[in-house]
């Protein structure tokens, strides 16, 4: 094999679980390589918030919290169906030592950040749990800006950073892990390089290879091994379907042109099992005109129906919940967002990106009119149910009490505003068309507490590890809380990275 470059350990990816392994590897003394598809660092964790559901560690200490390793576990078991307890206990144990590894580096640091738990059982705690990378000062971050991904509100209609804010959340993650791969002095950073190979030796992975952007293949050696935290196949329109993955791949958070999921299909041609590959971590969101969808949550008006014109879920539901709702009928998807005129024009929720309501309006996406009637009209949905699903509502509003679906009661909800449940009433009334999006999906690779990635016969393929939504989620069919994505890409990364150093 002629390679064109070799290192200790190969990473594919550039997200949360990619950066944590890459920098943990680095420091401690290997050669790495972060090999990224695009021409950006940081994939969907650079649009995301960068909440890390990590229990227990030394950022909820400083800030006070209730917050502890046996809370979480009590939450997590109240929560999980039936959680496989070596990893759960692997996860528990990891996060507060990874966190205190982490932050004894200065360029690597974390506050917390209140978002609720989003379920309530035993074990959650007021304010949640969860927590941020502080902003980058831009001058910190200098010329390493060009490789982070800019925000997707921004990205999606060609734009790039902020200048003159720090980077924050998502792109304060990536660029502080990138500028403490950098202080290492061992990392190498290849963009452009579509990983959909991996080498093997004696049934050992030993390298990876994939096209370059100019068509060139590729091969990169990895003497000790290959992580694969290159996301899930949100962005894969067959992949989605022939795993029955509710949702679409034009309404995918993930960046375009990222997550197709190759490098979960390169470890299955070694014989790598899979599990949960019908799972992703769901949201509503609102259509968009160029067919794209956006995260929406934290709604603090407004209700939402089917086609029928009726209610059927609590709005104000964490968005994976919702989103599990909607894709529980056919019916609802799409889904409108009705609202009145208190917010203004706006849609009275988080849209990540909301868009200019009147490119909305121009392209159909969102509806105005006078009366609740004829914004049924125009979107086909039955007027009378409609506005009789709205008289209900507004009873329940002006009640303080939503009978049907208890909207408002729950601190997820109040979280964002309160009170939740308020009347639509006041003209012109609007519909935004709701479709179901997702944050990517959280089936791939059988791993296990080492991050190994597993054979069905339950042996581990030698050399090759998988973290984030490359690799099947502890979580299964839940999203306990913010964070839980980054949160478990970034310990099972760290397990992976002590493995293959031990
Ligand atoms: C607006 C928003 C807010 C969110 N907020 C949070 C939050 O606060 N906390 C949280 O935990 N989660 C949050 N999420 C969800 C979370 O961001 C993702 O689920 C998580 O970051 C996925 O991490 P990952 O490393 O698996 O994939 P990604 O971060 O998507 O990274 C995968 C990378 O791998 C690259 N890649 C793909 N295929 C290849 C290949 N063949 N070769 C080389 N590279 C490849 C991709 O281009 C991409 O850069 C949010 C999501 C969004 C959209």
């Amino acid at each position: 094999m002629t390679w064109d470059a070799e290192y200790d350990v190969v990473v594919v990816g550039s997200g949360a679980g990619a950066m944590t392994g890459a920098y943990l590897a680095a420091k401690a003394g290997k050669k790495v390589a972060v090999v990224e598809k695009t021409d950006r660092l940081g994939g969907t964790t650079a649009y995301s918030g960068a909440a890390a559901w990590l229990p227990g560690t030394v950022v909820q200490e400083r800030a006070g919290l209730v917050d502890s390793t046996e809370s979480a576990r009590t939450y997590l078991n109240a929560l999980l169906d039936e959680p496989d307890q070596v990893k759960l206990e692997a996860f528990l144990t990891e996060s507060p030592e990874l966190v205190t590894k982490l932050e004894e580096d200065p360029l690597l640091e974390f506050q917390f950040q209140a978002f609720p738990d989003y379920f309530e059982r035993p074990g959650r705690v007021p304010g949640g749990r969860s927590f941020v990378p502080t902003p980058l000062p831009l001058e910190q971050i200098g010329e390493r800006l060009d490789l982070v991904r800019p925000p997707v509100d921004r990205e999606r209609v060609g734009k790039s950073h902020h200048l003159g804010q720090p980077l924050a959340a998502g792109r304060a993650y990536i660029g502080r892990f990138l500028l403490a791969l950098d202080a290492t002095g061992n990392g190498t950073v290849h963009t452009g390089v579509a990983v959909d190979e991996l080498i093997t030796e004696d049934g050992r992975v030993v390298g990876v290879a994939g096209n370059g952007t100019n068509g060139a293949r590729v091969r990169l050696a990895a003497r000790d091994g290959v992580l694969l935290a290159a996301g899930g196949f949100e962005r894969n329109h067959e992949e989605r379907a022939r795993h029955g993955v509710p949702g679409n791949a034009a309404w995918t958070m993930a960046p375009e042109g990222s997550n197709t999921g190759e490098p979960i299909a390169a470890a299955v041609a070694l014989g790598a099992a899979t599990d949960l590959m019908d799972q992703a971590w769901f949201t509503p969101g609102i259509a968009h005109p160029d067919g794209s969808a956006a995260f929406t949550l934290g709604f603090r008006g407004g209700l939402i129906v089917d086609q029928n014109g009726t209610r059927y879920a609590n709005e104000s539901l964490p968005y994976d919940q919702m989103g599990r709702q909607m894709a529980a009928d056919p019916a609802r998807i799409p889904s409108y967002v009705i609202f009145d005129n208190t917010s203004l024009g706006h849609i009275p929720a988080i849209a990540i990106p909301e868009g200019d309501p009147e490119d909305h309006l121009a392209a159909g996406t969102w509806t105005r009119a006078d009366s609740l009637v004829a914004l049924a009209d125009e979107i086909g949905v039955p007027g009378d149910a409609l506005v009789s699903t709205v008289e209900r509502f507004n009873g329940f509003a002006e009640a303080g009490d939503d009978e049907d679906f208890d909207r408002g009661k729950d601190e997820f909800a109040t979280y964002f505003a309160s009170p939740v449940l308020v009347p639509v009433a006041q003209g012109p009334f609007y519909a935004a068309r709701l479709l179901l999006s997702d944050l990517g999906t959280k089936g791939g690779l059988v791993t296990d507490v080492d991050a190994r990635v597993l054979r069905e016969d339950g042996s581990a393929i030698e050399g090759l590890y998988a973290a984030g939504n490359t690799s099947a989620s502890m979580t299964g069919k839940h999203y306990p809380g913010p964070g839980a994505p980054i949160g478990t890409a970034m310990v099972f990364a760290s397990r992976a990275v002590k493995h293959l150093l031990a």
